[in-house]
């Protein structure tokens, strides 16, 4: 049975809104954990593979996309990496570094799951789910101020976290909640699109699908040096991931040899094999299928590798090296790992995230205007700003 009345409600049972009920919780707040799926943390059970890039230990603020680039840092300095790791150490969950202070479990992200949930129970937190929510009101009484209704009645309580998360992945019960919620009590939204997603362009050459490689990817001056993967419908691949969370509508600059100089590769492809074919310059640089593939584009002369001009390795460079690729848009909220934008920072407390101008309304996690890069970040800023609504709810 629910509660008709408590102290907090946090609405959402995914990374964030378990983080900061276990945090109410063993604050002693009379806490209510709402999830609309039949189970919580289903994000978490398909993260990282299975075993959930928990967290990333260079969780600094630049490392998170959001219109107020410093709203982040005081929600991330009070619950670092490390604070996550020791209680993932506490719970005798075994860990690894994939790269460089990116950590995953060692078996899986049930674990995670299981851990958070662990928490909650200990700190007292009544968990309803499947529990539908339709509407959070106001409505003041003897220490409430909210009324959240739900398909198993209505509670009053004095603070809600709204934690439902962003738009990515609707068939694992991702909604509007939050956003519509936010919206309904004033809060500004930052417009919202899929980010670490697959980018489709209407001449990808489905012949490459599957070739991969490693690449640079880059818009301006933020770029990303990581796998790049073809697809069907255009690129996918970590690179790719990444730089999607800052691609509106630009040209993006692939450079396929990263941290090599091409040309230089090029001159010493052609002296290795001097007689043979022209494309064979191109051999070992890139994987085959795609080598064929510039080969043909390039429309190389019918000379030996040896004849090639200088003027011609360098065309070749500059497309190894420089290629514009426009993206013709995104595979979609379908395949993103994550929304980019949403509840505007400006209207919360960067602290507590606590809206500005309704006492008692928090927002965290992936709802609200800050997106990490891939690598763990994302966890990160639920555990963080969780944590932060969590102590102050
Ligand atoms: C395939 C995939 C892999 C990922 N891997 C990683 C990774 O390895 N590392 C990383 O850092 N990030 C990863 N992410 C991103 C990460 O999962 C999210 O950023 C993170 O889960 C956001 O946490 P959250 O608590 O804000 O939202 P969520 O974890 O999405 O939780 C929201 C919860 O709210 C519930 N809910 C939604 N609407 C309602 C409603 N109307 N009523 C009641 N409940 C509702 C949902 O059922 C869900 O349980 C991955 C994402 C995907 C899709």
């Amino acid at each position: 049975m629910m509660p008709d009345r408590c102290d907090v409600v946090v609405i959402g049972a995914g990374a964030a809104g378990m983080m900061a009920a276990a945090r109410a919780g063993q604050r002693g707040r009379a806490t209510v954990l709402l999830d609309h799926a039949p189970e919580p943390g289903r994000k978490i059970l398909i993260s990282g593979g299975g075993r959930c890039n928990f967290t990333h230990l260079d969780a600094s603020a630049e490392r998170f996309l959001s219109e107020n680039r410093h709203f982040a840092r005081s929600a991330l300095a009070g619950y670092t990496p490390r604070d996550f790791l020791a209680l993932v150490e506490r719970h005798r969950i075994a860990w690894h570094e994939k790269t460089p202070g990116q950590l995953f479990c060692d078996n899986s992200a049930r674990d995670i799951v299981a851990m958070l949930q662990a928490e909650c129970d200990a700190a007292g937190v009544a968990c309803h789910w499947p529990v539908s929510v339709s509407v959070v009101t106001v409505e003041h009484g003897r220490g409430t101020r909210f009324r959240v209704v739900t398909d198993r009645g209505a509670m009053a309580c004095a603070s809600v976290v709204l934690a439902t998360g962003g738009l990515a992945i609707p068939k694992l019960g991702a909604t509007d909640f939050a956003l519509r919620t936010a919206r309904q009590f004033g809060l500004g939204i930052v417009e919202t699109a899929p980010a670490l997603v697959p980018l489709t362009d209407a001449n990808a050459d489905a012949s490459l699908a599957g070739v991969s490689l490693s690449a640079r990817a880059s818009i301006g001056k933020i770029g990303f040096a990581d796998g790049l993967v073809f697809t069907h419908r255009g690129l996918s691949g970590p690179a790719i991931l990444q730089i999607s969370s800052y691609w509106r509508q630009d040209d993006i600059m692939l450079d396929l040899l990263p941290g090599r100089d091409a040309f230089a590769a090029l001159r010493e492809a052609r002296s290795a094999r001097p007689r043979a074919q022209a494309a064979s310059v191109l051999h070992g640089l890139v994987p085959a299928r795609l080598a064929a593939k510039l080969a043909g584009e390039l429309a190389l002369p019918d000379v030996t590798a040896g004849n090639l001009p200088d003027r011609v390795l360098r065309v070749i460079a500059q497309r190894l090296s420089a290629f514009v690729y426009r993206p013709g848009g995104t595979e979609g909220y379908a395949k993103a790992e994550v929304m980019r934008g949403g509840i505007d920072t400006r209207d919360l407390d960067q602290k507590t995230l606590e809206a500005r101008n309704v006492p008692g309304l928090f927002c965290v996690g992936e709802a609200v205007d800050v997106t990490g890069w891939l690598g763990g970040y994302n966890f990160q800023w639920a555990w963080a700003s969780g944590h932060a609504a969590g102590m102050a709810a």
